[in-house]
């Protein structure tokens, strides 16, 4: 038979098995049993043993209470569950009530430690439909999503014509930390289960996804009869899936249901839609490395080369949160387009407008989070300290704001609302923590509190006092009064004067030197002072749980004031950025020109250390260019080799593509964007091992897509398809690739391969224009001038490059060779192609001279001297804001090599001859 208290360990865990279960047991949590072994394991603890029943050894592992969070935050990163099992009832004789007070999952989350600042952490449901019985595909698909560290909660649906894309797509922008779904969908044979691998997972009952038990819960839970006000009174699956979330949230941390206070119902047609792959392709907001190797919910990856990272100025967290949601959903809607692109104008021109609202924004903190934490129930006097120091600021932001002409800013000037009782209150209310009283409440908040405060340091007075009194009453000197915890209070007198202790005194303790005795008024005000603390203690967290309970009823309205001042903050980035960089408005249209002048790579620029980023031009679909050849050009095939700029060249205008679609300026002279309503990018060999997919193979799934979804308003970039093959086989494929891209109105697509043999098809393609990266060649090297220029590339440039990478010299000599010999077994090459008319202007001499120079200064080929100038170059267009220290660490290194060089001293770069011997 088990003891009591191991009965009620068991129960408590029967009910909890899914989780590890810390039980709170004195200053420590612990866990014991199976979860000792995976906890032990998992943070590296000491695997203890106890004895847990009459003569049960059970495996433990504990960690103290105070840390229990660092240790869970680590758990829960691995994936797993946290039941945190607390004492409920106070300290006392016999067994102890317990009860698990939350459940810590990846997806419920909102102790601070545990988040990352700058993103959103996301639980999401998804309520499957009917299958189709031919084809065993859902019919329609819900999702649904909450943020509970700010009290988000949306959701939306779609039927089987968008899925599984539509789905797949919006799963890859949320990147949720957790996903419930039935247990169905949970198993490995399930049709969805490829792609539902990456994320974590949790099966719930199916009843949970019921629509009709989930339309009556959250009714029950918003206080509504219907649904319809939320918008998603017809979407049954919509609703299933948030009716999962609230039932969820219920079970592993009921309190944070209240923040759930709104629904929103969305359509994710509305953005552009770009798949998982993309995102990471165009490395928009994680890199791409990072990307591959952790999961949905690892930390946050490192910053330094993503879109993102180029442009997050943002001095807030939520500022930053926004920022990065922002660009997970560009737009296809010209109008709200524009009403964003007018704001950042506004911003860009009126300088001091900037400058007060920079001042205003900085060091403002995660408001948004802060008032969830006071929705919640949790924040600290520290915490509400701060949320109204950051509101003290709004007065003079809406001041700020009073003469913006840009609508949006005039709306949220209109709706600023500065929540002056909410700040009032907590000023009025809350101790500054700097004093540290041990109070929560500040004196004259409660005449009650402050009368219990007055008598107790009355007592406390009388007691310092007693001394003096007693010493002075009985004539003994060297009389004491001191304190230990097991007598309390005692007066102390020493051997020789035991003699003229008085007769009221009562002896207490025996000392070396002494006795000591208590008197009975002592003990009396003793129990006073003790009685006084404790309801001095428990009227203080009484008053502040009521404190809260009265601001997280404001919940809605700091919710609307934050999330207004958030949209401050992201826009003024965006401007800031603007005005470093020296991007320019785009100017959107609704049919299909693509025409970008002078633009550059937004992350490429912000990382070159030095060098000067070449601009380009890009023009597609331009009717002035339709009057020589009759179409305008809606395909653009690049040629050139390895390392000459192709992908850059690509990926740079679906970026510019995305910047202009999310409201952003663009790194552009001039910029004419017809609006799109996706990107395709299929850039560069990604293996899909996880799905066992081989990299010819994931190019052609991928591939295949694009043909099959891109429509007329689409833009493609396509790099090196068919690479993955024998050259033979990935040139028929490639061609045929591009025939069927350019057949009828296609969808705008630029085409880089380094198969310069395509460009031939530029004549009979109507609409498709051949271009190729110009490059130069000087002592038998390639000098990559990273222009692009009408015509076709004739040359790989392969052995160059091998070269420039330090492939031994007698392996590039033999390549060489070899080269030579197939040339001149070969026919000779097609003669001249047909150029389209020349809409890109060959660079002047003297542009290619400086161009050739810049660029060969830059080259691993030749080493010139670094002069001043070049070296101050390269400081002063270092992105201090994008990089990161290891990134710096390089950037130093090399700064001081170019230092070294051009003072003529040696270098610590190896030579070739070094690196062969390796
Ligand atoms: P490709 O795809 O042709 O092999 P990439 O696009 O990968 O070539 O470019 C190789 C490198 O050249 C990039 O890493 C980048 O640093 C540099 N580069 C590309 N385009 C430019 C440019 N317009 N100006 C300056 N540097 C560039
Ligand atoms: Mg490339």
């Amino acid at each position: 038979m088990p003891t009591p208290a191991r009965r009620q360990y068991l129960d408590i865990k029967a009910r909890y098995s899914d989780a590890l279960l810390a039980y709170n047991i004195g200053d420590f949590y612990e866990f014991f049993d199976h979860d000792a072994e995976t906890v032990a394991r998992e943070l590296r603890l000491t695997l203890t043993a106890r004895t847990f029943g009459p003569d049960e050894l059970v495996p433990l592992a504990g960690v103290p209470t105070h840390a229990i969070e660092v240790y869970a935050a680590r758990l829960v990163a691995r994936g797993y569950r946290v039941a945190i099992c607390d004492q409920v009832s106070p300290p006392g004789r016999g067994l102890m009530q317990r009860a698990v007070t939350r459940v810590l999952t990846p997806g419920v989350l909102v102790e601070p430690g545990m988040l990352s600042p700058t993103r959103d952490s996301y639980l999401a449901a998804l309520a499957i439909g009917r299958r189709d019985a031919a084809t065993g595909l859902p019919r329609a698909i819900g999702l649904a999503w909450a943020d509970v560290s700010v009290g988000a909660f949306a959701c939306t649906e779609w039927s089987a014509d968008d899925l599984p894309h539509a789905l797949q797509a919006e799963l890859a922008r949320l990147a949720p930390a957790e996903l419930l779904v039935t247990s169905a969908l949970a198993r490995d044979d399930a049709p969805e289960a490829p792609w539902l691998r990456p994320y974590s997972l949790s099966p719930c009952p199916d009843d949970a996804f019921d629509p009709e038990n989930a339309r009556i819960r959250l009714c029950r839970h918003f206080g509504v009869a219907t649904l319809a006000a939320y918008g998603c009174e017809r979407r049954l699956l919509a609703i299933a899936a948030a009716g999962a979330i609230t039932q969820y949230v219920e079970r592993v941390n009921a309190p944070l249901l209240a923040l759930l206070s709104d629904l929103r119902t969305y359509d994710t047609r509305g953005y552009v839609e770009l798949d998982g792959r993309v995102w990471r392709a165009l490395e928009v907001v994680e890199p791409r490395r990072a990307a591959e190797t952790a999961g949905p919910h690892a930390p946050s990856a490192p910053t330094g080369v993503t879109l993102l990272a180029t442009l997050d100025a943002t001095r807030t967290p939520m500022g930053a949160r926004l920022l990065r949601r922002t660009l997970l959903h560009p737009l296809r809607e010209r109008a709200t387009l524009e009403a964003r692109l007018d704001v950042v104008s506004e911003l860009v021109e009126q300088i001091s407008l900037r400058q007060r609202l920079g001042a205003l924004l900085d060091g403002l903190g995660d408001l948004e989070r802060l008032a969830a934490r006071v929705a919640q129930g949790a924040a600290v006097p520290r915490e509400l300290f701060a949320l109204a120091s950051g509101l003290g600021r709004a007065p003079a932001v809406i001041a700020a704001l009073a003469d913006a002409k840009a609508a949006a800013l005039r709306e949220t000037y209109a709706s600023l609302d500065p929540c002056a009782d909410v700040r009032e209150l907590i000023e009025r209310a809350v101790a500054d923590p700097a004093e540290a009283t041990g109070r929560r409440l500040r004196a004259g908040y409660s005449d009650e509190l402050d009368a219990l405060v007055h008598s107790a340091s009355e007592t406390r007075r009388w007691i310092a006092a007693l001394e003096g009194v007693e010493r002075e009453r009985t004539g003994i000197r060297s009389l004491k009064v001191g304190y230990n915890k097991v007598f309390g209070y005692y007066i102390e007198v020493t051997r020789p004067n035991l003699a003229r202790v008085p007769v009221d005194y009562q002896r207490r303790q025996t000392i070396a030197t002494g006795e000591r005795f208590v008197t009975a008024e002592l003990k009396e005000r003793e129990a006073q002072a003790l009685q006084a603390d404790e309801r001095i203690e428990a009227l203080d967290s009484d008053l502040y749980a009521t404190l809260l309970a009265e601001l997280a009823r404001q919940h809605q309205r700091l919710r609307r004031t934050v999330a207004a001042l958030a949209q401050l903050d992201h826009w003024l980035a965006l401007a800031e950025v603007a005005v470093a960089r020296r991007y320019t408005r785009p100017e959107l249209t609704d049919d299909t020109p693509l025409e970008i002048v002078a633009w550059r790579h937004p992350v490429v620029e912000a990382s070159l250390d030095g060098t000067e980023f070449i601009p380009n031009d890009t023009r597609l679909d331009d009717p002035s260019d339709a009057s020589a050849s009759g179409a305008p050009l809606r395909a653009m095939l690049l040629t050139g080799p390895n390392m000459a700029g192709k992908s850059t060249y690509l990926r740079q205008v679906a970026l510019i593509t995305l910047m202009a679609q999310v409201g952003s300026f663009v790194p552009a002279q001039r910029a004419r964007i017809g609006l799109v309503d996706r990107i395709f990018a299929r850039v560069g060999a990604e293996d899909d091992l996880a799905r066992g997919l081989s990299t010819f193979m994931q190019e052609m799934v991928e591939t295949a897509f694009i043909l099959r979804h891109a429509s007329e308003r689409s833009l493609v970039v396509l790099d090196e398809v068919g690479r993955g093959t024998s050259s033979a086989d990935g040139l028929a494929i490639a061609q045929a690739v591009i025939e069927r891209l350019c057949a009828g109105a296609g969808a705008r697509t630029l085409f880089a391969t380094h198969y310069h043999e395509l460009a031939r098809l530029a004549a009979t393609l109507p609409n498709l224009g051949a271009f190729r990266m110009d490059v130069a060649e000087r002592d038998g090297s390639a000098i990559f001038l990273r222009r692009v220029v009408p015509g076709a590339s004739d040359h790989s440039y392969g052995v160059q490059v091998a070269r420039m990478a330090g492939v031994p010299a007698d392996v590039t000599a033999r390549a060489e060779a070899l080269l030579c010999e197939r040339l001149s077994a070969l026919p000779s090459p097609p003669a001249t192609l047909a150029e389209r008319p020349a809409i890109y202007a060959e660079p002047t001499a003297r542009e290619h001279g400086r161009v050739i120079d810049d660029v060969a200064s830059n080259a691993a080929t030749s080493r010139a001297p670094t002069d001043e100038r070049e070296l101050a170059l390269a400081l002063a267009t270092v992105n201090l804001v994008a990089v990161t220290p290891l990134e710096a660490l390089n950037l130093l290194f090399s700064l001081q090599q170019r230092a070294l060089a051009s003072l003529g001293m040696p270098t610590a770069s190896r030579t070739h001859t070094e690196r062969e011997r390796e």
